[in-house]
């Protein structure tokens, strides 16, 4: 087998082992492949080997990309910031964005987003204590933002995601993936139909899955260092 074959299934057996050692089932757990920085080639050879689901986090590179894998049957989800001039690209070439954080963003790709096709499945990132980078809504303010996004018809609101500081620590990586599960059992019991938990990611993943993610965003351990 190639090296990318293994590293994938390695992947796939770290996020069963960990689902199995939270008592939960494997398939509770999906994963998304991070192909950011690398090329269309390498993503048709992850898909080859079973993987259906890739997170882009740069609009062009994406959309190169995809013009280049259109015979496949992939399923895409824009993961970086966004640019309030580029939500309607986003809104035609994506099926999940994990990333809004703002209102007027989730309205613009509402508008953007075509009728003929399903809605586009939303996340809200969520600044959790202690993020470096800063981006995503306070958690104070997350509810709120999720509420406005269920009321958009073409919207889909599916869940929230973060990513906290990266930290050896494994309490500190638990600390912060509980207080996303924590914003996330507050809003289904105000009544917020959501499903999605997208948290845990090459070094932190099994940290994500004990504390409940339920999507996993994997890069370097499937593709290798990025370049
Ligand atoms: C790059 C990236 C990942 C993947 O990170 P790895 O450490 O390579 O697994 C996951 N989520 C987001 C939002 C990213 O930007």
């Amino acid at each position: 087998m190639d090296t990318i074959t293994n590293a994938l299934q390695a992947v796939r057996q770290r996020i069963k082992q960990a689902a199995e050692a939270a008592g939960r089932k494997p398939d509770s757990v999906q994963l998304l492949a991070v192909s950011k920085t690398f090329g269309a080639d390498t993503v048709r050879e992850v898909h080859a080997a079973g993987q259906q689901a890739f997170g882009e986090n740069y609009l062009q590179e994406a959309l190169d990309k995809q013009a280049l894998l259109r015979d496949l049957p992939l399923q895409w989800h824009f993961i970086g910031p966004i640019q309030s001039n580029k939500t309607r690209p986003i809104a035609q070439h994506f099926d999940w964005v994990h990333s809004v954080e703002r209102e007027k963003i989730a309205q613009r790709l509402n508008e953007a987003r075509d009728v003929h096709v399903p809605p586009l499945n939303v996340l809200v990132q969520v600044n959790v204590s202690g993020e470096a980078s800063k981006s995503g809504v306070n958690p104070a303010e997350a509810l709120t933002l999720a509420r406005q996004i269920a009321a958009l018809p073409r919207l889909r609101l599916r869940g929230l995601m973060a990513i906290p500081a990266p930290t050896d620590d494994v309490a500190e990586q638990r600390a912060a993936f509980q207080q996303l599960k924590t914003l996330f059992d507050q809003g289904r019991s105000q009544g917020l139909e959501w499903d999605t938990l997208s948290m845990g990611m090459s070094h932190d993943l099994e940290a994500a899955i004990a504390e409940g993610a339920t999507m996993v965003r994997v890069g370097t351990a499937i593709f290798g260092a990025r370049h």
